[in-house]
C-alpha cells in the first residue's frame, strides 16, 4: 500500500499572516474536514495526489454514477474509511440521475441540477455531510454554523438534514434573499434550523466568526461547511470521470467547460487531470468578474473588489478562495487577501487553463442563440459556461468531444428565462410544492449579545 495521503496548509511557508503562525503540521482527511480551514488560515491540500487507470476509467461506462464515486473519492480514502462504508455514504448521497445532453456533433451540457436543490452544490454538500457524519467525534454533538445568501445555504441545509449527531443553524440576511430562497431555507425542519438576521450578508458572516472564536463556546463542537473544505473538493473531482467515461472513444482527450466563481467546481477538474483524466484543456469563463482571465493573459493578478454584480450571481466573486489551491498546484502562493507571496508557474497554467470573462450582454444573447439553434434551454451560469466553450473552440479550432456544466435548474430563474425565451421552463421534481411547505424562521438583530444567548439556550451539546 502506498503511503496515506495527508493534507497540509497553503499558508505552511508564509510568516506573519494576520499575525497567527504558519501551520506546519500534516493532518488526516478526517481532520481536515472537521476543522474546515488550516489554523493558520490556509487551505487544506493533499500532499500527494493518487493515479487513477485508463483502464479503469473507461471501465466505469455504462456504470451507476456510485462506481465512479467509489473509484474516485477511494482514492482518496481508502486508508482512512472502510469500503462498504463509503459506498453506503455514496448511495445515499446521489439518489438522482447526471443527464448528459447533446447539444450538437459531440458537444454536450452536462445538467448537475437534479439534486435536492437543483444546483451543482448538492454533490459536494451531501457527500461532505455524511461524511462528517461518519468521521465526527462521537462523544459530542457536532453543530454546523454557516452564513448564506442564497444557494449555499439551503445545499448545506438539505444535505445535513436527517444525519445523526449534527445540528445546523444557518443564518441569512433577512432582505437580501429571494421570497423562494427564504422558502428553500426556511422549510427543510429536522436537524436544520434558519435563523433571520436583520442585516447584511456581511452581518451573518461575522456573527457566525464571533461564535467560532468565542472560547466560552467551545463546549459547542463547531464547525463551519463552507466552500473552502476540502470535503467539498473530493466530491466534484467525480463528474468529470463519469462524463468522460459515457462519451470517449478509446484514448481521446476532453475539452471541459466550468463556468466559475470560487474556483471550487473546476479545481475538482484540475485534480481530475492530475489523476489521469485526459483533459485536454479545462475553460474556466467567468461572469464580468474577469481578474483571473486578466492573470492568465498579463501574469500579474489583482483582486476585484468589490466584486461585480452579474445575472450569474452564485459566480460574482473578485477573488476567488480556491485560487490559493490552484497557485498551490503550479508552485505558487497567494493569500486570503490576493496578495501573491511566490508567482506559480504561469506557462504551464496556461497550458492547461483557458479563461475568458463573459458580459451579461453575451451571456442573455446565448441563452436565447442556444434555445433557438438547438431547443437547449441554459440558466445564466451555464450560459457562461456554454459561450466560454464556444469562445475558445472558435479561437483554438473545433476539438471533438467537448463538455460544458450546467450548475444549476433553469427554473431557478424564471424571470430571465420567461423574458428572453418567452416560455416558463419546467420545474423539477424537487422544487415542486415549495410554495406551499410550511416552514419559519426564528428573527434575530445582528447583534452578538442576543446571537449567543440563542446558542447557549438552543444548542445541545451532549449525545
Ligand atoms: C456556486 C456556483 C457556481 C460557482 O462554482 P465555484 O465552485 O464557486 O466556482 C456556479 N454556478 C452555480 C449555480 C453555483 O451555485
Amino acid at each position: 500500500m502506498e503511503n496515506k495521503i495527508l493534507y497540509y496548509s497553503t499558508n505552511r511557508n508564509l510568516d506573519n499572516i494576520n499575525g497567527s503562525l504558519p501551520f506546519r503540521r500534516k493532518v488526516t482527511f478526517g481532520e481536515a474536514l472537521l476543522q474546515g480551514q488550516a489554523p493558520d488560515e490556509g487551505l487544506y491540500v493533499p500532499d500527494s495526489i493518487p493515479r487513477i487507470s485508463y483502464e479503469d476509467i473507461i471501465l466505469l461506462k455504462d456504470k451507476p454514477y456510485a462506481e465512479a464515486a467509489l473509484l474516485v473519492t477511494g482514492a482518496f480514502l481508502n486508508d482512512e474509511i472502510d469500503a462498504g462504508i463509503l459506498r453506503k455514504i455514496i448511495e445515499d448521497s446521489y439518489p438522482f440521475t447526471i443527464p448528459l445532453q447533446k447539444v450538437f456533433d459531440r458537444k454536450y451540457i452536462m445538467r448537475l441540477d437534479r439534486g435536492p436543490t437543483a444546483s451543482f452544490k448538492d454533490f459536494a454538500a451531501r457527500m461532505m455531510a455524511r461524511l462528517m457524519g461518519h468521521f465526527r467525534d462521537r462523544s459530542r454533538r457536532l453543530n454546523v454554523l454557516v452564513a448564506t445568501s442564497g444557494d449555499t445555504g439551503s445545499a448545506v441545509g438539505e444535505a445535513f438534514r436527517g444525519i445523526e449527531g449534527i445540528d445546523v443553524n444557518i443564518l441569512y440576511p433577512h432582505d437580501e434573499v429571494s421570497e423562494r430562497q427564504k422558502k428553500q431555507l426556511d422549510t427543510i425542519g429536522d436537524n436544520v434550523r434558519s435563523l433571520s438576521i436583520n442585516g447584511k450578508f456581511d452581518d451573518c458572516q461575522d456573527l457566525v466568526k464571533q461564535a467560532f472564536s468565542d472560547p466560552s463556546l467551545g463546549h459547542l463542537n463547531f464547525t463551519s461547511a463552507n466552500s473552502i473544505n476540502f470535503g467539498r473538493i473530493l466530491p466534484q473531482m467525480v463528474y468529470y470521470f463519469y462524463a468522460y467515461a459515457q462519451l470517449c472513444q478509446k484514448g481521446e482527450g476532453i475539452v471541459i467547460s466550468v463556468p466559475s466563481g470560487n474556483f471550487g467546481n473546476a479545481l475538482g477538474c484540475e485534480y481530475a487531470r492530475r489523476m489521469g483524466l485526459p483533459v485536454e484543456k479545462l475553460v474556466m469563463p467567468t461572469n464580468e468578474n474577469d481578474e483571473f482571465s486578466r492573470f492568465l493573459k498579463e501574469g500579474e493578478y489583482e483582486r476585484l473588489s468589490p466584486s461585480l454584480a452579474c445575472l450569474s450571481n452564485a459566480m460574482n466573486v473578485g477573488h476567488p478562495s480556491n485560487l490559493a489551491r490552484f497557485f498551490e498546484l503550479y508552485g505558487g502562493t497567494v493569500d486570503r487577501t490576493g496578495k501573491v507571496h511566490v508567482h506559480p508557474d504561469i506557462e504551464a497554467m496556461r497550458k492547461n487553463i483557458y479563461s475568458v470573462s463573459i458580459s451579461d450582454e453575451e451571456t442573455k444573447k446565448c441563452i436565447k442563440k442556444t434555445y433557438d439553434r438547438y431547443g437547449v434551454i441554459l440558466e445564466p451560469h451555464g450560459a457562461v459556461g456554454w459561450r466560454g466553450l464556444e469562445v475558445y473552440l472558435e479561437q483554438y479550432g473545433d476539438f471533438p468531444l467537448c463538455v460544458s456544466l450546467e450548475t444549476a435548474h433553469p427554473a431557478k430563474f424564471p424571470d430571465e428565462i420567461v423574458e428572453l425565451l418567452g416560455i416558463m421552463p419546467e420545474v423539477p421534481d424537487s422544487m415542486k410544492g415549495i410554495d406551499e411547505r410550511k416552514g419559519k424562521s426564528l428573527e434575530l438583530p445582528a447583534d452578538y449579545k442576543i446571537f449567543k444567548e440563542y446558542l447557549i439556550d438552543n444548542l445541545k451539546s451532549g449525545v
